[in-house]
């Protein structure tokens, strides 16, 4: 079955919307098969958003992840990586549908608050990277 990575980010732990975030992703019918609250360094920030090294953003981004607690998660089921996205709403809160979770519960891209896997490989990558294989049950 198909699984993604999803962590919500020192803003959204902060916040306390842990609890609101998983439960759009259960009541939706995706099944958490790992998850662990941890405080990345900023060298782990860097290897996760590598993709991202030349934007002007990266800097600041990377401080940010490594800010706080993350909390780190593995959803699975059909179409979790595509739909996670859509549950998750566009990177920019301020053009994120109403209903998403970024819509709802977000307002400015450097806060906003979760971050989902954008496709099947970076997937795998990402999972390979937060998580160890006996993590995931
Ligand atoms: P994520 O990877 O966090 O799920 P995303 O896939 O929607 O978000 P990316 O393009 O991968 O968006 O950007 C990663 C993160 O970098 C965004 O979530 C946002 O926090 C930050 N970011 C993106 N664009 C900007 C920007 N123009 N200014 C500041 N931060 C930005
Ligand atoms: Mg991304």
């Amino acid at each position: 079955l198909e699984r993604t990575f999803i962590a919500i980010k020192p803003d959204g732990v902060q916040r306390g919307l842990i609890a609101e975030i998983i439960s759009r992703f259960e009541r939706k019918g995706y099944k958490l098969v790992a998850i662990k609250l941890i405080v990345p360094s900023k060298e782990f920030a860097q290897t996760h958003y590598h993709d991202l090294k030349d934007r002007p953003f990266f800097n600041g981004l990377c401080d940010f992840l490594s800010s706080g607690p993350v909390l780190a998660m593995v959803w699975e089921g059909e179409g979790v990586i595509k739909y996670g996205r859509k549950l998750i709403g566009t990177t920019d809160p301020q053009k994120s549908e109403p209903g998403t979770i970024r819509g709802d519960l977000a307002v400015v891209v450097g806060r906003n608050i979760i971050h989902g896997s954008d496709g099947p490989e970076t997937a795998r990558n990402e999972i390979a990277l937060w998580f160890e294989p006996s993590e995931l049950v």
